[in-house]
């Protein structure tokens, strides 16, 4: 057995080509233009290079990822900075509706612009109460007394995770799992909590210390991870279909051609590696099929107008309105905060917009897919490495997981071990 290939070069394909290229000829198909999926560094018409997507790990909890990093040699850099004058990594949160907010960033000239507001008695109970109240939560939950229950039944049973508190602890997730308000109130509660506790150190405080961006973004591990296999990249490819065979694999494309391999990786998401295979199996349609995608759509803009001052949006700036038992949310990050940032740099990265964006601010308009974990697809999750090894075909990809880079990384050093390669 020599050839492989592999379907999607986001971080997972990548890292499965990465490891398996050690043993075996690997041609790595990646449906756009670029590498890396959603991981993304953009280069702005001044020549500057800003990380849109996804660019922030955690120290403890990407272990695996940390590992790669090293034997990457990928530098990193921390987000917290000790000098009080020099603005942390922070979350804002403010109204639509009526302007009002809570601005949470580490550092004096956030807390001079905005009179010290997060000591006064009522954002200082708002904190606390959320700190109950994910502490009430996690008990609960081990307790088993959130198994069924969707994440907005479970905030009921956590008075404490209202009004502000419950504000904060929505957007938070949405966040971290890139799903809009609705969908993360009607996901599981057991998910969320379980992803809370293994990325424990995404959440203040411990996300203070733990939280790293790759120094040289992330466009450095992109290309350090394909550099072994590089002329053997195809870009812009079209696969139509994927047939497996007792003792092969042939990926044919829009034009007709096939090309023979002995085995297959899956690193794209799951609906589309089932669109792809010619005869899934039972299991395949089962395991593969309940999943669904959000096409969040990202843009990359200087438009101002409807943020709090620079001062007050140091990381991460939650807009948002009430509706009903929902929260409707975009996130915004500045990427004046990312390592090697210009002090000119008024670049923010909106997901999900939900204010009006002048057209002539815009520099990136695009749509970044990813996994809604919902009550069918998390049931799935425990059972998808099942699929390994069958048909001649593996599969990796971050809804193997908690939908992060981490759990993408791990699910390919898995499959990289299956077919002989340790990492
Ligand atoms: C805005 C945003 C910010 C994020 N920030 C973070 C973060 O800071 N930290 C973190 O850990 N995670 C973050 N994430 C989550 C991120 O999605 C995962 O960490 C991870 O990058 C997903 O990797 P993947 O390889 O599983 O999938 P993807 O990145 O989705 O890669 C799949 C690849 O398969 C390709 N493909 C699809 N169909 C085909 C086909 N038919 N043929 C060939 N190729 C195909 C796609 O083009 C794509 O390149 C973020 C996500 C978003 C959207």
């Amino acid at each position: 057995m020599k050839k492989i290939a592999v379907i999607g070069g986001g971080i997972a394909g990548l890292t499965a080509a990465y490891l398996l290229g050690q043993r075996y000829e690997i041609t790595l198909f990646e449906r756009s233009e670029r590498l890396g999926g959603n991981a993304y560094t953009l280069t702005t018409p001044g020549g500057e290079e800003v990380d849109i997507a996804a660019a922030v790990f955690g120290r403890h909890s990407y272990k695996n990822l940390c590992r790669l990093f090293k034997r990457l040699h990928i530098d990193t850099v921390g987000s917290f900075d000790w000098n009080p004058f020099s603005p942390s990594l922070g979350a804002s949160f403010r109204s639509l509706d009526d302007g009002s907010g809570f601005f949470l960033s580490p550092g004096i000239a956030s807390l001079i612009s905005q009179r010290f507001a997060p000591l006064r008695p009522r954002n200082v109970r708002t904190l606390l109460q959320l700190l109950k109240g994910l502490k009430r939560a996690r008990s609960l939950s081990a307790a088993g007394k959130m198994e069924g229950l969707s994440l907005g039944e479970a905030l009921k049973e956590v008075p404490e995770l209202s009004g502000d508190a419950k504000l904060i602890f929505v957007s938070c997730l949405c966040l971290i799992s890139s799903m809009h308000c609705e969908d993360v109130l009607d996901a599981p509660a057991a998910f969320f909590l379980e992803k809370l506790k293994i990325y424990h150190d995404l959440v203040p405080p411990e996300a203070l210390f733990s939280v790293f961006f790759p120094r040289n973004r992330t466009k450095e591990y992109i290309d350090a991870l394909s550099a072994g296999f590089a002329d053997s990249i195809v870009l812009n490819a079209r696969v139509r279909k994927v047939i497996r065979r007792e003792n092969d694999v042939i990926v044919v494309t829009e034009d007709g051609k096939q090309a023979l391999f002995d085995r297959v990786v899956f690193g794209c998401n799951a609906d589309q590696a089932l669109t792809l295979l010619e005869k899934p199996t039972i299991e395949e349609k089962r395991l593969l099929g309940a999943w669904k995608y959000t096409d969040g759509r990202i843009v990359v803009h200087n438009d101002h107008a409807s943020f709090p001052k620079r001062e007050l949006m140091q990381g991460y700036t939650f807009l948002y309105r009430k509706s009903g038992r929902y929260i409707e949310t975009s996130v915004s990050g500045s990427l004046w905060v990312l390592p090697g940032a210009s002090k000119s740099m008024d670049l923010v990265s909106t997901q999900h917009p939900n204010f009006p964006i002048r057209q002539e601010t815009i520099l990136f308009d695009g749509k970044f897919r990813t996994p809604i974990f919902d009550f069918g697809s998390c049931s799935m999750i425990g059972e998808l490495p099942s699929l390994n090894g069958v048909r001649n075909t593996y599969y990796c990809g971050s809804h193997f997981g908690f939908g992060l880079h981490e759990d993408a990384v791990t699910s390919a050093i898995e499959v990289a071990k299956q077919l002989g390669v340790e990492f």
